[in-house]
């Protein structure tokens, strides 16, 4: 099914349609004037527009539609949901769609202890959960948390992102207790190491400056960490970085929060990025890819005898029988086969991101795993040249190819997973093209 365009983009009915829209819907979305899309329908990885122009997808809804757009399974499991019970709040009163979930999350976090679940609506949702949890059970206050991180938008998730000034401008005070450390960002290392030299001292930065000058670990509650950066540029944390990272942890009795919010359900080809480094982190939060679409969050926790009681935290929606049941069918279709595509067609992916990163200068760096995958844009100097960056996803977009960026210079690769090769070939024809062109520019 090749990309289809109908009409000059923004066709009249997406220009009518983003007229009304900018005169009611809040200013602070960030959606990019310069490759707008009005969304009628989508199939798999394919997106129609109201002017009936057929789009390539490989952004996902922001690497939510894991399963791709509207898969008859969960469509129909949703379907089946909603005839039989739309809501009933989990806060006050039981069904049986929460806990068939809840087993099901337990069995696929890793780790021996006994599982305990929370669901909410969001990312940040899950991540609130986290955070009130680790204090709760730990009776610590201070947390740490990495430079580039995204959490989420409400404070406590606010407060924990380091990602960029406009999420936090006149809103404080935030949640204090917060420390920000810098992540392994290797391209770009912050402290100025190669990868093939690197000695973990973004990990002694915690050992030696932070437990010695800011905060002893005993007040340390948790480490919130992303395997994978997300918003923050789809930067990969090296393995060995997240193992050490654990023993300290451990060492201090300090809870291991893994947002796997984006880099999670099955996208990087394991059911969560941390896997790849075989570590069991005490707390996983989950959301976007996690109902293929249906709003959900989801925190595991290893349980124990600090956990909390009655009154602690709930959520009237949270965990709703819909997104149950959609998250349900979402995880067989991952273990089922989408996990193993994720690994096979992101594996071709980067090959070929590689290839390009060959023979067009735009490209400093590739990365990722599965289907989560970044290529760094830079300027004749190596610097971040976020402008070229901007350029190569309009470009896409106008040739029908839906992409996005990430961190201040990369384009993310986070389609659908049910994505096949064929598709992901469409699509890195017209991305080298993009390439070219603003290359030429
Ligand atoms: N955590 C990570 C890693 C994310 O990427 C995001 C959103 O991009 C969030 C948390 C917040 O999720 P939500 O937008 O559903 O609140």
């Amino acid at each position: 099914m090749p990309i289809e365009l109908k009409t000059p983009l923004p066709g009249p009915k997406a220009r009518a349609a983003m007229a009304r829209d900018a005169r009611v819907l809040s200013p602070s979305y960030t959606r990019d004037p310069e490759a707008p899309v009005v969304a009628e329908r989508g199939q798999g990885a394919w997106i129609w527009d109201v002017d009936g122009n057929r789009f390539l997808d490989f952004a996902a809804g922001i690497a939510v539609c894991s399963t791709g757009h509207c898969h008859p399974v969960v469509v129909k499991a949703v379907q089946e949901q909603a005839a039989r019970l739309i809501h009933m709040s989990g806060t006050d009163f039981y069904y049986q769609s929460q806990v068939d979930l809840a087993e099901r999350m337990a069995g696929i976090v890793p780790g021996a202890h006994d599982k305990r679940v929370f669901f909410s609506n969001s990312g940040a949702e899950a991540i609130e959960c986290a955070l009130k949890l680790v204090r709760y059970k730990t009776r610590r206050s201070r947390v740490i948390s990495f430079m580039g991180s995204f959490h989420g938008r409400t404070y406590g998730a606010m407060s924990l992102s380091g990602s960029k000034a406009i999420h936090r401008k006149f809103f404080s005070p935030l949640v204090d207790g917060v420390i920000h450390v810098p992540y392994p960002y290797c391209y770009r290392c912050p402290f100025g190491q190669k990868r093939s030299h690197c000695s973990l001292e973004c990990l002694r930065y915690i050992t030696d400056t932070v437990f010695k000058r800011l905060a002893d670990p005993a007040d340390v509650a948790a480490v919130f960490v992303e395997a994978i950066q997300g918003e923050g540029g789809y930067v990969d944390a090296p393995l060995e970085f997240l193992r050490e990272l654990r023993k300290i942890t451990l060492q201090h009795g300090i809870q291991l929060v893994c947002d796997e919010v984006q880099s999670g359900m099955g996208r990087t080809g394991k059911m969560f990025a941390f896997m790849e480094a075989g570590i069991e982190p005490d707390v996983v939060c989950m959301a976007k890819g996690v109902a293929s679409g249906l709003p959900l969050g989801v925190t595991v926790w290893q349980a124990d005898e600090r956990d909390w009681g009655p009154g602690s935290h709930a959520s009237t929606f949270g965990g709703n029988p819909l997104a149950c049941v959609a998250a349900l069918a979402t995880i067989d279709l991952l273990e089922g086969e989408l996990m193993v595509n994720a690994s096979r067609v992101g594996a071709y992916i980067r090959s070929e991101l590689h290839r390009l990163a060959a023979t067009h200068r735009l490209i400093g760096d590739v990365r990722g795993r599965g289907l989560m995958l970044g290529a760094e844009i830079v300027g004749e100097d190596g610097r971040k040249a976020p402008e070229a960056r901007n350029a190569v996803v309009t470009a896409c977009y106008r040739r029908g190819l839906i992409i996005l960026g990430c961190g201040e210079n990369t384009v993310r690769f986070c389609p659908p997973l049910v994505l096949t090769e064929e598709e992901a070939q469409e699509g890195l024809a017209v991305f080298e093209q993009a390439l070219a062109e603003v290359e030429r520019a």
